[in-house]
């Protein structure tokens, strides 16, 4: 019987993650989940990419955190709408909390969303939010065995961004191994090396975002 409320519980999020998927489709509003680690640079990573889209796209950001606004005011700096959702100690987003967010936001008109998850490797990956595309952020200052420690973070990622490549000369980081173990998991996902000091990948990471199917619409 334990059992039965589990899988309640995931029919729950996945009845919510399709609601949100149908609302953002008919808005013509493209969205993106990005996971990654405590630290991997999530949130740098959108303070960087956001200058190159607001110029073109209607651009908001949903923040998910244990405690504070600190990720959402970085944002808010840029001038990018932004939403901090704050899960209570609570170690992943879920499309009800996502679906709270945005009631918070001025959906009409918007082309580009962006929830940034709870910075954890592990439970987030089973939450569907109602996103259109999923991207994973590995820093080169977590390890290269990350692929392979934690595979569901990394199996269905449409997008992977290995952040903070400056650092590589400072770490025993070996990317070559690194994408080998990320091919092993999912033979799909384009990968991105990136800094953020250098803006090393941002720009090519921009152009991802750009070439997503729903903003060529209008
Ligand atoms: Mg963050
Ligand atoms: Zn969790």
């Amino acid at each position: 019987m334990k059992i039965e409320v589990v899988r309640k519980v995931l029919e729950k999020n996945d009845q919510a993650a399709q609601q949100n998927r149908r609302r953002l489709d008919e808005l013509g509003i493209t969205c993106f989940n990005i996971l990654g680690g405590a630290g991997s640079g999530k949130t740098s990573l959108l303070e960087a990419l956001l200058p190159r889209l607001k110029n073109k796209y209607c651009v908001a950001v949903l923040e998910g955190d244990l405690a504070t606004t600190r990720d959402a005011e970085r944002i808010a700096a840029l001038d990018v709408p932004v939403v901090q959702i704050l899960t209570d100690g609570g170690c992943h987003l879920n499309a009800t909390l996502v679906q709270q967010g945005l009631s918070r936001l001025e959906l009409v008109g918007l082309n580009l969303l962006f929830v940034e998850n709870v910075g954890n490797p592990i439970c987030p990956a089973n939450f569907d939010l109602g996103e259109h595309r999923r991207i994973v952020v590995l820093s080169v200052a977590e390890g290269d065995d990350k692929p392979s420690k934690y595979p569901l973070l990394f199996k269905d990622a449409d997008l992977i961004v290995i952040s903070k490549c400056d650092l590589l000369e400072h770490t025993r980081f070996n990317l070559s191994a690194a994408l080998r173990d990320i091919r092993c998991v999912n033979s799909q996902a384009r990968v991105i090396q990136t800094d953020t000091k250098t803006l090393r990948g941002i720009d090519e990471l921009s152009q991802w975002v750009s070439a997503e199917p729903l903003l060529g619409k209008d």
